[in-house]
């Protein structure tokens, strides 16, 4: 068994879509980012490289090249998922928390936890999303970022 860790942050900003874990969710600002930048997603992967020992997202996907420009992040954890799998992984499960004070994301969790766990081959309730305010501290607390964190195992 194998753990990885992965964190991520993503300036809030106008004129840009807000995805979280594959999901396009309405809101009046959107992440700023060379791909999609589902910052979710970001942690989920860099979790998942860290399990595996295949250094971070930035050394695979990096955001100088066009051809990540505008990207699904969906296709950067398919991408990651494989060269897991490739040195002969399963992922276990993965344990993820969002750090946003808007929008609220409850009604989001389920299609999330879906999007992923149909990339990594997990049932749902193997993918766990949890998402939390920072209380109105800090620059996520004042709504000009969004972080995620998430602990993957492998086995
Ligand atoms: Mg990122």
């Amino acid at each position: 068994m194998r753990a990885g860790l992965g964190f991520d942050v993503h300036r809030l900003i106008q004129g840009r879509k807000l995805v979280l874990g594959g999901e396009v969710i309405p809101f009046e600002k959107g992440l700023l980012g060379h791909s999609d930048a589902d910052v979710l997603l970001h942690a989920v992967c860099d979790a998942l490289l860290g399990a595996a020992g295949l250094g971070d997202i930035g050394q695979h996907f990096p955001d100088t090249e066009p051809r990540f420009k505008d990207i699904s992040s969906m296709e950067l954890l398919a991408q990651t998922f494989q060269m897991v799998r490739d040195k002969g992984f399963f992922v276990n499960n993965v344990d993820a928390t969002i750090l946003a004070e808007a929008p609220k994301l409850d009604q989001h969790r389920t299609a999330m936890q879906a999007n992923i766990a149909g990339v990594l081959e997990l049932e749902s309730a193997e993918v766990n999303i949890k998402a939390t305010t920072m209380e109105g501290l800090g620059a996520i607390g004042k709504g000009e970022a969004i972080a995620a964190m998430c602990v993957v195992t492998l086995r």
